[in-house]
């Protein structure tokens, strides 16, 4: 398939996707990847004609059987400032950069932004894909626009801010063009000190900076902090994250459920309301709920978790399990925020 000689990359064949999926689940992976330029990236497209799976950090996927295709494991590095002025920079990140180290670049550098973002597991280049985000700032926040390469022609292809439709966990990535295009490296807007636009929203960094003036730098260490405390660490029990979308609902909808569940938490815009997932789970008792090694863990209803030799059709059967029960008593359907494979 590929000629050997010409391309000097990671390449491996009946590669088991153990360490690169930090569920920690086994599967084969027919061949795979590692690609380090863009360039190559495009030679190795070219001369493949298997079926393709683009893997960063494999923290937001899970492998439910083995593959019988080319796994492409984007690790194109390198961070430049492609404009600046007294009030921000416009950074160019490639994908294979890790998230959190950039973020930690950004705060070492005075830059704000990112700083609601740091220590979420992954690549740079999967960023776009569900829009990354957490207490109260997201990647649509500071995003201009990604650089890609469309699979089927080989064209690359600029995608701006409106063009990748980013929402809630979601892009046009997940939807129209899911799988279409590999993210070779995105561009962001950060502020310079100044002229920052921090979000202390959240209840638990607000008593963690205390009455110390918000910084980048502080807001950062607090999430770190309260990040460490609450979710556990994919290095020592396998798991993505939260597992599930948090449902939106009508608000005609909400008011029924108030009415039955008069603490349930909820976050109300305009038009409908949202209710936090974790809360609808625990609300059944389900905090510890183990089958076998696959389980919910212990302190956080929203994520699932590989206790050892979970796989991932067993990981998915207890997933399918909490959607059943949830739409069973409440009538709201729960939605993956993990990508099935
Ligand atoms: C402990 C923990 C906490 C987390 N907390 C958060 C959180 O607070 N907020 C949040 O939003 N997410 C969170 N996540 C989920 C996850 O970290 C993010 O979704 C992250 O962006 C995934 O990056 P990745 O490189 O690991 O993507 P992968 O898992 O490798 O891939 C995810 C998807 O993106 C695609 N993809 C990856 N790279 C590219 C590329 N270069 N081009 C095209 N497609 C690509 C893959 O094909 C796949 O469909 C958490 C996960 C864990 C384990």
């Amino acid at each position: 398939m590929f000629d050997y000689l010409t391309i000097i990359m990671v390449f491996k064949e009946n590669f088991s996707i153990k360490r690169i999926n930090t569920f920690g689940v086994d599967a084969k992976s027919n061949r795979y990847i590692k690609i380090s330029k863009t360039s190559d990236l495009i030679n190795v497209l070219k001369s493949n004609d298997l079926p393709i799976r683009i893997v960063g950090g494999g923290s937001n996927v899970l492998w439910t059987k083995d593959f019988n295709g080319l796994t492409i494991h984007i690790a194109n590095k390198g961070i430049s400032i492609i404009k600046e002025t007294s009030k921000k920079v416009v950074v160019e990140v490639q994908s294979g950069e890790n998230w959190h180290d950039f973020v930690i670049w950004s705060i070492n550098n005075g830059y704000g932004g990112l700083e609601n973002l740091s220590l979420i597991p992954g690549y740079v280049g999967a960023a776009p894909i569900q829009n990354i985000g957490a207490y109260g700032v997201e990647l649509a926040d500071v995003f201009i626009s990604c650089s890609t390469i469309e699979i089927n022609t080989l064209k690359q292809k600029q995608f701006n801010y409106s063009e990748c439709n980013l929402d809630y966990r979601d892009s046009i990535f997940k939807n129209e063009n899911k799988g279409e295009y590999i993210i070779t490296s995105i561009i962001l807007v950060l502020t310079k000190n100044g002229f920052h636009k921090l979000n202390t929203d959240y209840d638990e960094i607000k008593s963690i900076i205390g009455k110390e003036m918000p910084t980048p730098k502080n807001i950062s260490d607090a999430v770190i902090k309260i990040r460490l405390s609450k979710l556990p660490n994919p290095e020592k029990v396998g798991n993505c994250g939260s597992f599930f979308k948090n449902p939106i609902i009508s608000k005609s909808f909400f008011k029924k459920l108030k009415s039955r569940y008069h603490e349930i938490p909820n976050y109300t815009s305009k038009n409908d309301v949202k209710i936090p997932a974790a809360w609808l789970i625990d609300n059944l008792n389900l905090k510890g709920y183990r089958v076998g090694d696959a389980g919910i863990d212990e302190n956080h209803a929203l994520v699932l978790v590989n206790y050892g030799n979970a796989s991932g059709k067993e990981i998915l059967k207890l997933a399918n399990e909490i959607i059943t029960k949830v739409k069973f008593v409440y009538g709201i359907k729960l939605i993956p925020e993990v990508n099935i494979w």
